[in-house]
């Protein structure tokens, strides 16, 4: 929707219901979520900025991003940051204005801002004279506290080393949460819901056995674990089981695993 292609509409079905645990920032969303209301405004309520969700990837970043449009029942618009530098001189801060105003003219609304790592470190081959991602950082900055409608950010991020400190002071976001592996109950909770979204009775599956075995698992390894079960059940026009699901765990080497053998 807007001219450099930087933003854009969302569409998307993902409600809280469909997202398994991270309950502590599903209660602090909620809390919220009337915030926007003119009735809020009398009341002495500021709307809200926005909230950063740092974590590894496939714990369900982006399907909160969606997650919280649809419970506060707000449109959802994408900046695409890979667009974001221009090769030609100016353009990058303008494309950047551009975006803010398009953002504040849809107010309220809810922005997604996915992998914001990237916004602020500028690629070779843009207009980018390292001074760039500072104006980018500082423009962004000011913006988030003097914003002139109500666009809540949603900011994502896996690589919390590119991020510069400006961004996690005080005061910019009202909040950051870690959205961190999912518990045992967790993941029972996830097994739960994609079973469920692929037409399967979860009572007939057992959910502890496979949340034990999905030690480590994010939200995306899981899903991966029941899809490929799926094909070999398929493959042999077999009910899926438990164990086809077991079978695909134990042949699944976690990411975060390997980043712990990295890290000792
Ligand atoms: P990335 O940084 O790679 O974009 P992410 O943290 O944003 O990762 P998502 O893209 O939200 O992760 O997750 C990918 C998919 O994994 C989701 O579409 C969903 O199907 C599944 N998934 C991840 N986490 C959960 C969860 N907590 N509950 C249910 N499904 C999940």
């Amino acid at each position: 929707i807007s001219q450099s292609g930087l933003i854009e509409f969302f569409p998307h079905q993902e409600k809280f219901d469909d997202i398994g645990g991270q309950n502590n920032l599903k209660d602090w969303l909620n809390l919220r979520k009337d915030a926007f209301s003119e009735e809020a405004k009398r009341f002495g309520i500021d709307p809200p900025r926005g909230v950063l969700l740092l974590g590894i990837q496939g714990c369900g970043k982006s399907l909160m991003a969606k997650g919280i449009a649809q419970a506060w029942e707000l449109p959802l618009l994408r900046l695409d940051t890979g667009s974001l530098y221009s090769k030609f001189i100016g353009e990058t801060e303008s494309n950047v204005r551009e975006a803010i105003r398009l953002a504040e003219s849809l107010a309220p609304v809810v922005l997604w801002i996915d992998e914001i790592e990237k916004a602020f470190t500028a690629p070779s081959g843009s207009d980018a004279d390292g001074g760039v991602s500072a104006r980018l950082l500082g423009t962004f900055l000011s913006w988030m506290q003097e914003k002139k409608a109500p666009v809540f950010v949603v900011a994502t991020a896996n690589n919390i080393s590119l991020l510069p400190p400006e961004l996690l002071r005080k005061g910019r976001f009202d909040e950051i949460f870690f959205v961190d592996l999912p518990e045992t109950q967790e993941r029972a909770e996830i097994f739960r819901l994609h079973l469920q979204r692929r037409k399967r009775d979860p009572a007939a599956f057992n959910l502890q056995a496979l949340a034990t075995a999905a030690e480590g698992f994010s939200g995306a390894e899981i899903e991966q674990g029941i899809v490929s079960a799926l094909y070999s059940a398929f493959s042999g026009r077999r009910k899926l089981t438990t164990d086809d699901i077991l079978q695909e765990l134990k042949g699944t080497r976690p990411l975060s695993l390997t980043m712990k053998e990295k890290i000792d």
